[in-house]
Order: C-alpha cells, then structure tokens, then sequence
C-alpha cells in the first residue's frame, strides 16, 4: 500500500481534494506544488498511517520505513543534500495536520537532523557559528518538549539563568560560544532527566518526532476537543516532513504570516506580519515587534518599522503575485505562512484563513460580487451565530477589559452603566437620563420596567432560558446571568466578587456575547448594518423556505421585528402585556375576586386595554400572521410577595392586607412551572380566555378596518397535553368569536391552534390536530419537561456537565436533536397524520439558533419563530439549512 505522498520541484502525488488522506496541511502543500509555486519539497505521512498504528497496537505498517527512506532520497535529490550526512545534512521540519487544525496536537519541531556533527556543516555552509548553533539549540529544546516530554519551562531557566549571569538581556547577545555552553547544559538536563542522551542520530530523531504525532493524535487535551467538536478518532492525523527554509539566516531572511484580505475589516488587501532573521516561533511569540507586509499597512498603523515591500521588494513582489494566485485558485481568504531564506521566497503552508463576522460578510459579499464564488456560496460562508456581532454594540478589541467575574452569555451586545439593584432605582436613574447596569439575582416579569429603562442586565442566578435571558434578549439588550461568584446585598447596596467590592453608583460594564462582567467603562464598537449586510440577507431570503416571524408583544418589538425582516409573529405572549401601572392593578383585583362574576368585573376593565394592545400589534404587522397566546404564567407572578410590597398594594387596592396574603399563600405553589398555569389556568377560569378572544378579535375588526389589510389572527392556547383541554378552550374561544361576528355583522377568519410543549402532546399530536389548526412548538418548556430539568435553575449545574462533556451544549440554547428533536419530528408526523399540511412552527428559544434552525428545515417546519434581534441570524440560517 502507499503510505507516503511526495511534492515539491513544481509537482505532487497529492492534491487539495486528498484531504482526509494527507490532512488539511499536507493537502495544501502539495497543491502549491502543483501549482509550481515554491514549496521546500517534503512528503506527508498519511493519515491511514495513524489508523493502521492504533489498530496494530501501536506498530507501523511494513513499508512504512522503506517508503519514507525513498521519500527522504527524493528531498535529498531535489535539495543536493543527504539526510544525516555529516558534510552536507539535509535537515527538516515535522508537522502535524489533520483534515481540520486541531488545538491540542504535537504541532511543530523545526531543525531536525541536528546533531555534534551537522552542526557543523551547517556553521559551514552558512558562515555563521552563532546561526547554526542557536538553531541547534532551538532543535534541543523544541524536540525534547514535544518528543521527549522534557518541560519547555526547565530549559527557558537555564537560559534565563545563564543571560543574568552574564550581563544579558536579550537572546541576540548571545555569542555561538555561549549557544555552545547552553547546548552542553540542555544536553546535560536531557539526559538527567531521561537517564538517556538526547538522541544525535537523525533518524532516531525523525522516527522520535513521527511517533510523537501520532502519540499526541490520542492524548487528552486532543480527545476532548474532537469530543467537543465530534471528530471521529478514526480520522487520524498525517505527519508532514520539509526540507527546512531558514528564516534566520542573517538580513536577508525572514518568515512571516499573512492573510489575502484583512481578517478583521475584510478589506480587500494583503494583510500580515514578518521578522527579519527569525524562525517561525518567532513571530507567534511576540518577543519582538513584528513588523507589516505592505506600505500600505506599514503607514495606517504608524510604524516606524520598514515594510516587507521595502526591505525585501523582490521577495514582496512575488509573495503578493501569489497570495492573489491562490485566493482565485482557492476561491476563499488564503492564510499562508512564508519564509525568506537569503532573498528566496518558500511557501510554508496556506488554508482558509478564519474571521471575524465583520470579515466574513464583506469578503463573502465581495468575492459573490466579483464572480469569484456564487451567491449561494456567500450565503453559506457567513456563520449565521456570528452574525450577532454586527447587530449589536461590541467592546472594542483593542480596549483593556478588566474582568472581575463571569457568566453566561446571556444576550449579546455590550453595555456600560452606574450599578443599580432595584428596578425602581433603574427607572429614575433613565429620567435622569443616566446609564445604567440593573444587577438583580434574578428578574420576575415585575422588573420589566427596570429592565427596559436599564442599558444592561445582570443576574447572578439563572441559566440561559432565565427570565432575564430571555427577556433581554428580545429587548435587544445585553444580559449577563447566573453569575455565581458575585454576592448581590439589596441592602447594604454593594455587589462583591473576588475581594472586589462595588457599590450603588459604580461604572461597569457587562459583554454578554462573552458573558464577561468589566470594571469601569471600556470603549464600544456601534454595530454596522452596512449595505453589504443588506445584500447578504437578500441572497438568503432567495434561498429559504421557511419563513421567519418574531416573538414579539410591544410595538417597539413588533417594529423592529419588522425593520429585520420579520414576516410575521409567531408569539405573541400576553402575560407581558399586564404589568404595565393601569393594568397590574385590574388583574389582581380580578385574582382576588371570589366570584366568577367578581372576574368578569375586573376583566372588563382590562378589556379594552388589551384591544388596543392587540389593535396596535397588528396594525403594525399589517396583515402579515400574527399568533397570540392566551395566558400563560400561574397567577400568583402577579401579586405581591414581601410583606412590605403586600402593604403597599393592600394598600392602594383599599383591600385588607391579610386577605390579600392569604390569597397569595393559596396561590404559591411548590413548582409552579407544572403548576396551575397555561390551559389550566382558562379552564379553572373561562372568563380570562373570554376576555382575551374578544379583545383579538374586535382587536382584528378595528385593523383591518384601519390598515385595509385584512387580518386573521391565530389564537393559541399553551400548555396542552390532552385534546379535551384544547377542546374545553376552544369552545369559549368559537363562542366568543360568533358574539363578535354577530355584534359587528363582519366575518372574522381565524384559526385556533396549541402549543406542542409537553411530552404527551407531543405524543397525542394526532388526536390534538383534530381540534388544532396549527402547531408551534415550545421547545423550552418542551426541554425542561423532557429533561425533567427546570429552565430557571438549570445555571446552576449545567455548566459542571458541560465541563464534564455530559452535555456539549446547554439544551435551553440549542435543542437536543436526540431527545427533544425525537419529541418534534414525532409531533409533527402524527400531527400531519390526522390535518396533512397543518401549519407549524417553532417559537422557543430555539427558533433563533443556527442548529436548531438545521434541524426545524429536516423536520419540515413552515416557520421559525425567533426574537426580534435574531431576525436576521434565523433568515440566514434557515437559507443555510435550505441549500
Ligand atoms: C416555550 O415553552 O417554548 C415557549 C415559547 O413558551 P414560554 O417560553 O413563554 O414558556
Ligand atoms: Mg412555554
């Protein structure tokens, strides 16, 4: 079998598509060679090699060696140089590169096939002892780290030690005699700690360094990353072998890296940095400033470093022809790595480069633009999740963060504000047009008005489907929740974490894309809804086939809902809509009346509140499908609960305290969540279901009066698991609508579907389509009943199994395609068994995150159903899931 895949000298065995079998590196390098562009020639280990080793214990297949002699012979040919020949060595470097860069893996020893001996050579050939004898020490202490387990650490002390006792500061001091003396130290350390000499015979060395690639396929940092990452073990790395290029060969070498467009703006510009005189760890270790590619860049970043296009015109002129060679031969942003050996440029290594989504938008935008990729392929190459960094502000990169705590990212976007810890105290602070953090344990639907009045939340309990994520996030706002190691004292006004104390009054600043909590003020990005952001959503509309509505119940959010493209709203949740002063104090009159008449009173108060509310919404949607959902939430969230608070409201109710208490003691419940709630709440109290029906539908007379655009509302009833209780509902709701229609002598047209968001409605889909005309799922509360996991003290232990890889990710952020997903697709098939081509959507959480987007498209979902600021993230990756 064939093992080992030659390139260089313009020509390859291998080529871009042989991927899997030689890794993205080995890939790559022999496709620059094809492309007879300079490549040190070199061969790569395949891939198949690292199954065969693991499946045979540990042993290599029986050509192995023979193939990599031959293909070190052919170096040796190309290169005029033999591999361990004492006068005239060839030396290389070996690398790791499976199909996809994985942290975690032996990545580089540069140099090998150093030794006493062709060390020499190399003083010889090079005219330059301190050159050839600091590369041999790198090689020493490069090869015992990642080869023989020696700790980096051991040997950067020696050399720390030997520069302070000789007066030095910097490596560059050092004469070849001293690199001789610390050659003799590593040495000396090497074999103290393995009871062995560092091995001199280069072969030794490169099936030592082989080895260790292969060995660090299964260590553990490498495991856990393709845990985290699914990569399968079987994939295997490959192992390449290079002639070694020296960049530290004196002035006129050098090695660099550099992008064909600018990572971060995604203009359309050679982007990169290089040293002089320098191998390639150099650059990545920061010890020395390096220094720009182009003049261009040289001059916006006012250095007063000469540019590679300066200093080495020649070698610039041809390594830009080439990064545009390989940009249109690739057809993406190339990330290369390059270096110049006494003015001769080599190619090193190429792959697409990552990105910010800043980047990845414009560069996708502009290569669809200039023919380079299709539209379809812009659409695919912009993460869908990364699209929130442009949608909201962001902490400028280049800013000092410093961090005293952190969090779940909760909402993205960042804010800066004086610390509050009342709602109240958040509200007069935004009178006074101050900036504010509300910091709260946890939020409950009284702190709406804090919230709104707040540039950012903070809680220091609650997970990621919290009262205050979720509200948050469809305010648009940045939210930082269950931060666990922040103590919140209401009364004493302070926040403490880590010894750190802050109090009432105090700046901070909280980033909840990175769930990051910042003292003081640190500088924003405002986010840019260029055009190209435009053209990209256009694309992918033309791509989708599901559609994208809102969770949205204020005009505020039905507005910018459809300001990102919203084509309808899929929830609509009416508890929100009771908080407000006139109208907390109606509902808790009707929760404390005794009587279904006493009900009816307090309801009728609400009524043409609710009329407007609805009135409003749907004029602002305009005809497109707006669903509402009846009352969701046990009512005891709508009184009072401190002592103090239960005196006030008493108070101006003019109701008696103690009965008040006594009705708020026989409403709490021991788990409210599968508690007194949803349909059970309209079928206890039919009145409330009444009252909300009528309000949509004079609600839809009046708009579709106003606006010219008929509406047809779609009345949602949550929480159902037996078809009787959508029945019982319904009933009310189709009375109510035939008064409505009689009183006004219009026809209404209307649909009355359910929420899927408990296992057995999941279950029984087929019997409840029988009265349902739609469905949406309700994929959190279908997660937290599923997993029997409650969705507000999840935070608490969901981030030990994530770290414990029980879970990847947080089942309230992305569905669990296994468990929950198995719930959906059932729900959806039986559903489809009893109504063919019943609507149905999907509006938890889930509705605006990428994967669960995938997975709503498979299922055949019509609609997904997403906060308003996701709008455009659930556009693009539902045009994803299309393609
Ligand atoms: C759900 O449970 O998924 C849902 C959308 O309803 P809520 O979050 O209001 O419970
Ligand atoms: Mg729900």
């Amino acid at each position: 079998a064939k093992w080992v895949y030659s390139f260089g000298d313009g020509k390859a065995e291998g080529a871009a598509d042989m991927r899997n079998l030689l890794g993205g590196k080995g890939a790559n390098l022999a496709e620059m060679s094809n492309l007879g562009l300079p490549v040190p020639p070199g061969f790569t280990i395949t891939t198949e090699v690292c199954t065969a080793y693991y499946e045979n214990d540990h042993a290599y297949p029986d050509e192995l060696v023979g193939q990599v002699d031959a293909a070190l012979a052919e170096i040796g040919k190309l290169t005029g140089r033999t591999f361990g020949d004492p006068a005239n060595p060839l030396l290389v470097s070996v690398r790791s590169g499976a199909r996809t860069s994985m942290p975690g893996m032996m990545d580089t020893v540069l140099n090998l096939g150093l030794n006493d001996e062709t060390v020499k050579a190399l003083e010889a050939e090079s005219g330059d002892a301190r050159f050839a004898y600091d590369s041999y020490r790198r090689f020493i202490q490069m090869y015992s780290d990642v080869v023989l387990g020696v700790e980096h650490q051991s040997f950067e002390e020696i050399l720390e030690i030997f520069k302070e006792n000789n007066g030095y500061s910097l490596d560059t001091e050092l004469s070849a005699d001293d690199w001789k003396t610390i050659i003799e130290r590593f040495k000396a350390l090497v074999a103290e700690e393995l009871d062995d000499p560092f091995p001199q015979d280069p072969k030794a060395q490169l099936w030592g360094a082989i080895g260790a690639v292969f060995g660090s396929w299964m260590n553990a940092r490498a495991k856990t990353y393709r845990r985290l990452h699914d990569i399968p073990a079987s994939w295997g790395t490959a192992v390449n072998v290079q002639a070694m290029v020296f960049g530290n060969m004196g002035d006129t070498s050098a090695t660099g890296v550099a992008f064909t467009r600018d990572p971060g703006t995604g203009e359309s510009a050679l982007y990169g940095e290089f040293l002089v005189n320098a191998q390639g760890e150099d650059v990545v270790a920061g010890i020395r400033t390096p220094q720009n590619i182009t003049e261009a860049a040289r001059l916006k970043a006012r250095s007063d470093k000469p540019s590679l296009e300066t200093v080495m015109p020649a070698a610039f002129a041809e390594f830009s022809k080439i990064c545009q060679a390989l940009e249109s031969h690739y057809r993406d942003m190339q990330d290369m790595e390059f270096t110049i050996e006494r003015g001769k440029l080599w190619m090193l290594q190429t792959r697409s480069g990552k990105r910010t989504a800043r980047a990845a938008l414009k560069i996708a935008v502009d290569m669809a633009n200039d023919g380079l990729i299709t539209r379809e392929e812009a659409v695919m190459r912009v993460g869908a999740g990364a699209l929130d960094q442009l949608l909201h502000p962001t902490i400028d990169p280049a800013a000092k963060r410093d961090i005293v705590a952190t969090g779940l990212p909760a909402s993205p976007g960042a804010a800066s504000g004086q610390l509050v810890f009342t709602s109240e105290e958040a509200v007069e602070a935004a009178a006074a047009e101050r900036n504010v953090i509300l910091a709260r344990v946890e939020t409950s639907p009284e702190d709406i008005h804090g919230m709104h009045a707040a540039q950012g939340i903070l809680t220091t309990r609650g997970g990621m489907t919290s009262h205050a994520a979720v509200v948050a996030r469809g305010m648009g706002k940045p939210c930082v929740s269950g931060v666990g190691s922040i103590r919140i004292d209401y009364r004493a006004g302070t926040l403490t974490v880590a010894g750190r104390t802050f109090n009432k009054g105090d700046i901070i600043t909280i980033d909840g894309s990175t769930g990051q909590v910042l003292a003081g003020e640190v500088a924003m990005l405002k986010p840019e809804l260029t055009g190209d952001f435009g053209t990209l959503m256009e694309w992918a509309d033309g791509a989708r086939r599901m559609e994208v509505r809102a969770n949205a119940e204020t005009p505020n959010d039905a507005r910018t809902a459809r300001e990102f493209g919203a084509e309808g709203i899929g929830l609509c949740r009416t508890e929100h809509m009771f908080f407000d002063e006139d109208r907390i104090l109606a509902m808790r009159e009707m929760i404390l009346a005794e009587t279904s008449e006493g009900r009816r009173t307090a309801l009728a108060k609400l009524l043409p509140m609710q009329r407007q509310d609805f009135t409003e919404l749907f004029e602002i949607m305009h005809g497109l499908p707006v669903t509402i959902r009846l009352l969701d939430p046990p009512l005891h969230e709508f009184l009072p609960h401190t002592d103090e608070e239960i005196a006030d409201v008493a108070n101006a109710m003019g109701v008696d305290a103690e009965r008040l208490r006594r009705r708020a003691h026989t409403l709490s419940e021991f788990n409210p969540m599968l508690g007194h709630r949803g349909c059970r709440l309209l079928i206890s109290y039919p009145e409330i279901a009444e009252m909300q029906a009528r309000a949509i539908f004079e609600a839809a007379i009046a708009a579709g009066k106003s606006t010219g655009a008929p509406i047809e509302p779609e009345v949602m009833v949550p929480l159902v698991g037996i078809k009787a209780e959508l029945d019982v509902v319904k009933a009310r709701i189709d009375a109510v609508a035939q008064e409505v229609m009689e009183e006004s002598g219009t026809t209404i047209v209307y649909q009355v579907g359910t929420m899927i968001e408990l296992p057995r409605a999941a279950l029984k889909a087929d019997d409840i389509a029988q009265s349902a005309e739609f469905f949406s799922f309700g994929t959190n509360d279908l997660t937290q009943t599923t997993f029997g996991i409650s969705r507000d003290d999840a935070g608490s232990f969901l981030g030990d199994y994530q770290q414990q890889s029980i879970i990847e990710q947080d089942p309230f952020v992305s569905l669990d395609q296994e468990g929950v997903g198995e719930l959906v697709r059932i729900g959806a098939e039986r559903g489809r068994k009893t109504r063919p081509g019943i609507k149905m959507g999907i509006c938890g959480e889930h509705g605006g995150d990428p994967s669960s987007i995938g997975f709503c498209e498979t299922v055949g979902l019509d609609y997904v159903s997403c906060s308003p600021y996701r709008v455009p993230i659930a556009r693009l990756a539902a045009a994803q899931a299309a393609l």
